[in-house]
């Protein structure tokens, strides 16, 4: 039968290794070891009082300790609900609070420092214990009881298909961000997904780089790969130098990453001969085809772009394995799920034409949690879901996203995609990175500001750069403004905001 829980979607038969934390010495765990100490978690939880569907706040880094917790919150019937540990305390309160969580796990010496999170959980009167493994099992340490005094020993539950597993924020690029609840049933959806879409098997080695607080490092990074059978190599921390020493040592055989960290490795020096890589795949962030051809050429592997939303349990499409054809510039096609490019009355509009993107699948969230304003225009009458995202089909159904809904640049009507003009200007020989935004402008209302990062020691001023972009687009996309920076800011993974891109060069520029 199926697995329909995360609790048996695992194989303990099989013959790899389950997770492999490098480091020295690198600690490997079985199968049959991972559900031994997820269970005597989960244990430990319900000693405390975690009853099902409270929420655990896993305030951890990428380690055997985030595993086995967020393992055990799920089988237990309560809420995983994992946070970026590199949080300050307002950041921790605001999801702490949103989530109303009844324990915050925290790394061992949080306490004794009063780190942030573990005065944030304070201020709500969630229990908060440290996690660490002692070699023999991940230990819950209980420093404060919080809520959960009066309240200990709940019983050791099992998880059911539609209970909520995880609860996860968008990652704000938009605006406020919004808290998602996915489902055992949700979550299975999208591992099904991408191990049919990667071919994952208990061959593959995956080594996991992205944080696994997001979607992106937790479902495809990790629990895709685990229930497939293989083994994960959970990195700490992202470097490029660490990145190829485990990759080569631990015979890895994919990752999956955002663009910067593709062009952090394709800038850092690559090792000789190149490690043989099944694949790689990026997403959650447009890959430019520049890049794109410089990793196929550098790393001698397919590379397959993919494009994902916390709201979909991350995976909504991807380019497939070869012999498919991957489209450079295009996110592939639907995996596992219906996608359609609907205009404001949710009707389908004609191919090649640009609208919003729009899903419908077993893997999408019911609705954002007490949230009854998003969640009314979030869904069509047909029961797919709004992206926010604009984009459109090529002849073969290849989705091309031409720009978040919020992020065109409007002026005088005239919609212009930030993504074409980033894509256009990192093909000018000396920029390293470009970023396009709305300006407010009096006579059309917005029109387009581009920041540009230059390459090492190498000049460029803004009239050179908009006579060479004035080939190669139409005379209305070209800058009205062009700002050189040195860094250009992004979020915690890496993501470009390019609301917050525009305010930090128009301060520069006063
Ligand atoms: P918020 O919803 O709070 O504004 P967010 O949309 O960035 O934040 P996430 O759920 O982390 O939060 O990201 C999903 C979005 O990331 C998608 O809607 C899309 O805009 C973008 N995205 C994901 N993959 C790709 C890709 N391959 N190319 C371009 N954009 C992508
Ligand atoms: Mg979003």
């Amino acid at each position: 039968m199926a697995p329909t829980t995360l609790e048996n979607a695992f194989s303990t038969h099989s013959t790899s290794t389950a997770v492999l934390v490098p480091g020295k010495p690198a600690l490997s765990i079985s199968y049959q070891k991972l559900a031994a100490d997820v269970k005597a978690f989960q244990q430990q939880l319900a000693r405390v009082g975690v009853s099902p569907q409270s929420a655990v706040s896993i305030a951890l880094p990428n380690t055997y300790e985030f595993v086995v917790s967020f393992l055990a919150a799920s089988w237990q019937r309560a809420i995983a609900a994992p946070l970026n540990p590199a949080y300050k305390q307002s950041e921790f309160e605001f999801y702490i609070d949103d989530l109303q969580s009844a324990i915050a796990l925290v790394p061992k010496g949080a306490f004794a420092q009063d780190a942030a999170a573990v005065r944030a959980a304070r201020k709500y009167n969630a229990a908060i214990a440290e996690c660490y493994y002692n070699g023999r099992e991940v230990v819950l340490d209980v420093k404060e009881t919080g809520k959960l005094s009066g309240n200990g020993n709940a019983p050791v539950e099992s998880a059911q298909p539609n209970d909520v597993a995880l609860v996860l924020h968008t990652s704000g690029t938009t605006g406020r961000p919004k808290a998602v609840p996915l489902t055992h049933r949700n979550l299975l959806r999208t591992m099904k997904n991408i191990q049919a879409t990667y071919q994952l098997t208990p061959a593959d080695r995956t080594m996991l780089v992205m944080p696994l607080f997001h979607v992106h490092g937790l479902l495809a990074g990790f629990l895709s790969p685990l229930a497939s059978g293989g083994s994960v190599i959970v990195s700490p921390k992202f470097s490029a130098s660490e990145f190829w020493k485990d990759f080569i040592q631990h015979k890895a055989t994919w990752y999956t990453a955002v663009p910067t960290i593709h062009q952090i490795l394709l800038k850092s020096p690559i090792p000789s001969p190149v490690p043989q890589i099944r694949f790689i795949r990026s997403c959650s962030s447009p890959l430019s085809p520049k890049v794109f051809h410089e990793l196929e050429k550098t790393f001698k592997a397919p590379v397959l772009e993919a494009y994902a939303m916390t709201e979909a349990s991350h995976q909504m499409t991807s380019n497939p394995l070869p012999p498919g054809k991957r489209q450079p510039g295009s996110v592939g096609i639907g995996q596992g799920v219906e996608i359609k490019i609907l205009d404001q009355e949710g009707n389908e509009v004609p191919q090649g034409k640009e609208a919003e993107i729009c899903i419908r699948g077993e893997n999408v969230t019911k609705g954002y949690l007490n949230n009854p304003s998003a969640n009314a225009s979030s869904f069509t009458k047909g029961g797919f879901f709004r992206t926010g995202d604009q984009g459109k089909k090529d002849p073969d159904g290849y989705v091309i996203i031409t720009g978040r809904i919020k992020e065109l640049i409007n002026k005088g009507g005239e919609k212009i995609s930030p993504i074409e003009l980033d894509n256009v200007i990192a093909q000018h020989p000396t920029v390293a990175e470009a970023v396009s935004f709305a300006l407010e402008d009096e006579m059309y209302g917005q029109d387009v500001g581009v920041a540009v990062v230059v390459k090492d020691g190498q000049k460029l001023d803004g009239t050179t750069l908009k006579t060479w972009m004035a080939d190669r687009v139409a005379k209305f996309k070209l800058p009205k403004k062009v700002f050189f920076t040195d860094i250009m800011p992004k979020t915690a993974t890496g993501k470009v905001q390019r609301r917050l891109v525009a305010e930090a060069m128009l301060k520069k520029d006063l």
